[in-house]
């Protein structure tokens, strides 16, 4: 008998130029498509607003008329579909915005029902579910339910035809687009548009807000375009294009939008004030070039899916999913496999390519963490990094990735340091 051929880690079969055919005679021509209509409404922003060398230099002090501020306001605005926006570098990041929404729209007595159940880790403490910080929302008065329209990974009109008591007693109906840290798919811009539609018919005044993180750009329309009132999200990741150094927005109704201004800065004040930090230069550009980095980023996602799906690891979405944020799953099986394959990310990484990620404990997880991300701007998922915790099933989030050309050769650098 002829001599056995050990196997080989990875399977063969699996060719990146043969996948890659796949996807760009599939799903890349939807993500093009995608881009250019977020693209032509953002640059139709720019000119509308004749966004001029003007707008480049900041107020100090107060920042009172400071036409920069304003025009990026606005510009913001019409590109994410909203009549108002408040973009600022004063966010801390995106819980923060998300936390001046909440504050903004919710007072004593009100009801905060969250259509998606349990929201991002982050914001636990921010409505009152983790700790005992007296500024929480349920510490002021806030009552907060939630139920989940959206368990199956598809909104259930059953759902919300069970739940019309608790729905009608809401003020802020609360909605997370993105999976997060969750294992459930991101909602797509329809399913969000049936979901409002059919809470729309049985409370018709409550403030639809969108926890919009990771989801600007990736569909033709945004939240606000069909039937949120408000939404917000971190200008580290989609809207700030990959150079954005800091901050958040909240878009929506300009009535809601002024409100968190007051609480953002103080009644009185409300949008009216703060320094730009000579960044409105930067702060356009991000948006300039965010829907194109944006797909640029679902373009290496699905790559990835693709690549890892055919090496038979468990992948969501699949590399033929509607995608809703830039967020790639990918159950690795082992411990070993999660732990190279941050390894190996860290090192294909611009920043910081010699740190070694080891797995850690981080305060409010149960289990060690490993994490990637070798970022030019600290934190920044929009830039490939990826993070997993060290527990059965060994998931990899894998997210972002400012150019095509750095995930598919960080793709071709993992395949082979997983079996
Ligand atoms: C990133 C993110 C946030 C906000 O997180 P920050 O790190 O504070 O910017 C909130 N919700 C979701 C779904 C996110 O992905």
């Amino acid at each position: 008998m002829g001599m056995t051929i050990p196997a080989s880690p990875i399977a063969p079969q699996v060719s990146l130029d043969t996948i890659e055919r796949r996807l760009s005679e599939t799903v890349w021509p939807s993500l093009e498509s995608v881009c250019f209509h977020t693209f032509e409404r953002t640059l139709n922003a720019f000119t509308r607003y004749k966004v001029g060398e003007e707008h480049f230099s900041s107020v100090t002090g107060y920042g009172h008329d400071d036409l920069g501020r304003q025009v990026t306001d606005a510009v913001f605005a019409d590109a994410l579909q909203a009549e108002a926006a408040l973009v600022r570098l004063q966010f801390a990041s995106g819980t923060h915005a998300l936390s001046v929404a909440l504050n903004g729209c919710l007072h004593h007595g009100h009801v905060m029902l969250s259509l998606t159940g349990h929201p991002y880790d982050t914001l636990e403490e921010v409505i009152g579910l983790r700790g005992d910080n007296p500024q929480s929302l349920v510490a002021k008065g806030v009552i907060y339910k939630e139920t989940d329209c959206f368990a199956t990974g598809e909104f259930s009109t059953h759902t919300v035809i069970k739940e019309k008591q608790l729905l009608a007693s809401a003020q802020v109906l609360y909605i997370q687009r993105s999976r997060g840290y969750s294992l459930r798919p991101a909602m797509t811009i329809d399913q969000m548009e049936r979901l409002i539609q059919a809470v729309r018919q049985v409370n018709p005044t409550a403030v639809i807000l969108v926890d919009n993180c990771y989801g600007e750009f990736t569909d033709y329309n945004e939240p606000t375009a069909i039937g949120a009132d408000l939404m917000a999200g971190s200008l580290i990741k989609n809207p700030g294009g990959g150079i954005v150094p800091a901050g958040g927005y909240i878009a929506g109704r300009s009535d809601l939008v002024e409100a968190c201004a007051s609480v953002l800065t103080c009644p009185g004040v409300g949008s009216k004030g703060g320094y730009t930090f000579e960044l409105t230069r930067t702060l356009l550009q991000g948006l300039f070039l965010a829907p194109s980095t944006v797909k640029e980023a679902l373009k290496g996602m699905s790559l990835a899916a693709a690549v890892f799906g055919e090496m038979n690891f468990e992948v969501t979405p699949a590399w033929q999913d509607t995608r809703s944020d830039v967020i790639q799953v990918i159950h690795l099986k082992t411990a070993k496999n999660l732990v190279q394959f941050c390894q190996q990310l860290q090192q294909v990484s611009p920043i910081n390519s010699g740190v070694m990620p080891i797995p850690a404990v981080v305060p409010g997880y149960g289990d060690e963490v490993v994490m990637a991300g070798g970022t030019f701007i600290d934190g920044a998922t929009l830039e490939l990094s990826a993070d997993g915790p060290v527990r059965p099933p060994y998931t990899v989030f894998l997210q972002g990735g400012l150019t095509y050309a750095h995930t598919r050769l960080a793709v071709q650098k993992l395949m082979d340091v997983v079996q």
